[in-house]
């Protein structure tokens, strides 16, 4: 706040939010809050755009990214769906949460909300606090539930758990809700399968588009319904339903993610992490043979042909990775993960699909055949060998086809053309020999590659440790 200014810009914001009517562009939007709120700072209009995108007690949506709508015009009359759970009816109860989760304002006390009737009638619904037990891994405990009761009136209806309440909302500022009893057997489960797709649509095209790999529920139902084509019409499931009913995605607390995605505490308790799942893998698919390019990610001119069928595992491609790449075959975990582009973005997100220990050990991944990982021509896999030095490598998928007779799987059918080295060592002495070493030991001491013949390594360099060249 500067001294000048008779209000703060939050309330200049709020101010301005207030007196909109509809859809508006940000740039109207920041020039009203700059004649209510001057600033002398050298980028006024940052400062407000940063005021806008707060999440703190907001009352106004994005739809996208130029366009602001306060939450009062896109919540008028929206209808949304509530299923009476088993507890509600047993305590004649409506509950707060989740019920109203993103279609309430931010902090609103619950006793201060209006709740009518089909015909717009005022119900007598009592705010009360239910004692809710709960187990959990870390011990059973209570905790009290805002909710209203309306035993009196949802006994009247012969209401039962599973039915919905179609709720409309009559006013978002003040919190009024108009509520219809439906029967579970009167839904119109077609619509319903419809609303729910369009709003699954919306919400994984959200995270498909988000930076990180996770979105705020509640923001991102408020963008969804500011986008949806007749959300005051026939309602969908809960949000929630919605998102755990859809395999794209996974709600972790209040936060939708990718479902491979895991939560920290999730992977403490349990101890491992979501993998996306196997698919089942037919006689057919067994046999195809899956020809991959494989190369170094940083010396993508290092590369491999490689061919494997689809009921063979990541443990067999791992073998002739580490062949192919000069790998070791008894130390160090490799590991390989899916990238998948994130919409129609450049961006891609990475799944892991297993690791492998090596020689003689298993890993989590090892018997996961290449057909269950249902990859199309393009798609590509990232390979890592050994977890310390992390050497990394892009497989991607160039074509399925049929194996040919007398053939055995995995093979290497093509690299890139090499580009041999001379062992420095017969080079000093006058002779030309291919190098197939190189001393670690040396090049680190001399800050250049050392690159030897066998014999030259043998004879100079025995104690050293080094590697086998990759041409
Ligand atoms: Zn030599
Ligand atoms: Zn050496």
């Amino acid at each position: 706040m500067t001294d000048e200014n008779p209000i703060t810009l939050e309330a200049a914001v709020q101010q301005v939010i207030g007196e909109l009517d509809g859809p508006t562009a940000v740039a109207e939007v920041v020039r009203r809050v700059l004649a209510l709120w001057p600033s002398a700072a050298k980028r006024p209009e940052q400062t407000v755009r940063n005021q806008l995108s707060q999440h703190w007690n907001r009352t106004w949506v994005y739809p996208d990214a130029q366009t602001v709508t306060p939450l009062r015009v896109v919540m008028q009359g929206v209808r949304l769906r509530i299923v009476l759970s088993r507890l509600e009816i047993k305590h004649g109860a409506l509950f707060f949460e989740p019920n109203f989760r993103g279609f309430a304002r931010l902090q609103a006390d619950p006793a201060s909300f209006t709740l009518l009737d089909a015909a717009g009638q005022p119900l007598p619904a009592r705010p009360v606090k239910i004692k809710i037990e709960h187990k959990s891994p870390f011990g059973d405990y209570t905790f009290e539930a805002a909710a209203w009761d309306v035993a009196p009136w949802l006994k009247g209806l012969k209401a039962r758990d599973g039915d919905s309440l179609l709720v409309t909302i009559e006013d978002w500022e003040t919190g009024r809700y108009r509520l219809e009893h439906e029967p579970a057997a009167k839904r119109r489960l077609d619509e319903v399968d419809r609303a729910n797709r369009e709003l699954a649509d919306l919400l994984f095209g959200a995270l498909e588009r988000a930076h990180s790999e996770s979105i705020s529920g509640v923001e991102a139902i408020l963008k969804a319904y500011a986008r949806m084509a007749d959300p005051r019409g026939y309602p969908g499931d809960p949000w929630m339903k919605v998102v755990a009913q859809d395999s794209r995605m996974k709600l972790f607390g209040d936060d939708i993610r990718y479902p491979e995605s895991y939560a920290p505490i999730e992977r403490i308790l349990d101890g491992a992490r979501p993998r996306p799942k196997a698919l089942s893998v037919s006689a057919g698919q067994r046999q195809q043979v899956y020809r991959f390019k494989a190369a170094f990610k940083h010396r993508p001119g290092l590369w491999r042909c490689i061919e494997i069928q689809g009921g063979q595992t990541l443990k067999d491609l791992d073998g002739v990775m580490r062949g192919a790449f000069g790998h070791d075959f008894s130390d160090h975990m490799s590991g390989f993960w899916r990238k998948l582009r994130r919409g129609d973005s450049k961006r891609f997100r990475e799944v892991e699909i297993g690791t492998i220990a090596p020689f003689g050990g298993e890993g989590e991944g090892a018997n996961t055949r290449i057909a269950s990982i249902g990859l199309a021509v393009g798609d590509e896999l990232k390979y890592v060998y050994d977890f310390g030095d992390w050497i990394e490598h892009t497989i991607t998928l160039e074509a399925i086809g049929e194996p040919e007779q007398g053939v055995e799987y995995p093979r290497v059918v093509a690299q890139n053309k090499p580009n041999y080295q001379d062992c420095e060592r017969c080079k000093a002495q006058g002779r030309q020999t291919r190098a197939i070493w190189v001393c670690h030991h040396c090049s680190s001491e001399q800050g250049r590659a050392v690159l030897l013949c066998q014999d030259c390594l043998f004879a100079e360099h025995e104690e050293h440790y080094a590697d086998e060249i990759v041409y």
